[in-house]
C-alpha cells in the first residue's frame, strides 16, 4: 500500500466530473488500498478518488458514530438521494467542514439531514447505505467530489468570498498542487 499525494483546489481532476468504473481489476483493488491508507494518514473520515488524481467515482470513508459504532467502506459508482437541504444560513459550530483538498480550513455548509447512498464494492456486491447526520454530510462532501464540485464551490456569498481570498493567499487554484499524508510530521 502507498500513501498518495492529495490533489490541492485548482487541480483540473478536483473541478471535472468523474467516470464510471467499468474496470473491476487488481488496478482498482490497488486504488482503494492506498485511498484508505492516504486517508487514515491524513487523517480524513473520507476520501474521493480525483483528490488523489484518479478520475473514478470511487469513495472511501470511515466514521465514527455518536452511538459508538464504527462506518468504514468504499463505494463505486454511486448514487445518492437526499433529503431536502435546509434552508437558512449554516451555523459555524454545528455545520462546518473541512476538506482534505483545501486542508487547514473549515467553513459551514447546509447539508441535508439524510441520505441514502448505493453503489458497489470492490466485489461487486450491493452497497446500500442509510445515513444521517454527519455520517450522511459525509457521503454528500465525497459525492460532490466525483461530480467535481468542492464544498467550497457552495458555500454562502460571505464565506465564498472568505475561501476564495484563503485559497488565492496560499497560492492555490492552480493545476500541480498537492500535499503528502505524514510528510509534515518528519519537520516537526
Ligand atoms: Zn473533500
Amino acid at each position: 500500500m502507498t500513501i498518495r499525494p492529495i490533489c490541492i483546489t485548482g487541480n483540473p481532476v478536483l473541478h471535472t466530473k468523474a467516470l464510471e468504473v467499468t474496470e473491476f481489476n487488481e488496478e482498482l483493488s490497488q486504488l482503494v488500498q492506498d485511498m484508505y491508507e492516504t486517508m487514515d494518514e491524513a487523517p480524513g473520515v473520507g476520501l474521493a478518488a480525483p483528490q488523489i488524481g484518479v478520475n473514478l467515482r470511487v469513495f472511501v470513508y470511515d466514521w465514527d458514530a455518536e452511538d459508538g459504532s464504527a462506518q468504514r467502506g468504499v463505494v463505486i459508482n454511486p448514487v445518492l438521494t437526499i433529503s431536502e437541504v435546509p434552508v437558512g444560513e449554516a451555523d459555524w459550530e454545528s455545520e462546518s467542514e473541512g476538506c482534505l483538498s483545501v486542508p487547514g480550513e473549515r467553513f459551514p455548509l447546509r447539508r441535508a439531514e439524510t441520505a441514502v447512498l448505493t453503489g458497489v464494492d470492490l466485489d461487486q456486491n450491493p452497497v446500500h447505505i442509510e445515513a444521517s447526520g454527519w455520517f450522511a454530510r459525509i457521503f454528500q462532501h465525497e459525492f460532490d467530489h466525483l461530480e467535481g464540485i468542492l464544498y467550497v464551490d457552495k458555500l454562502e456569498d460571505e464565506y465564498a468570498a472568505e475561501a476564495k481570498e484563503i485559497i488565492k493567499d496560499r497560492g492555490w487554484g492552480k493545476d500541480g498542487l498537492s500535499w503528502l499524508p505524514g510528510e509534515e510530521k518528519l519537520e516537526g
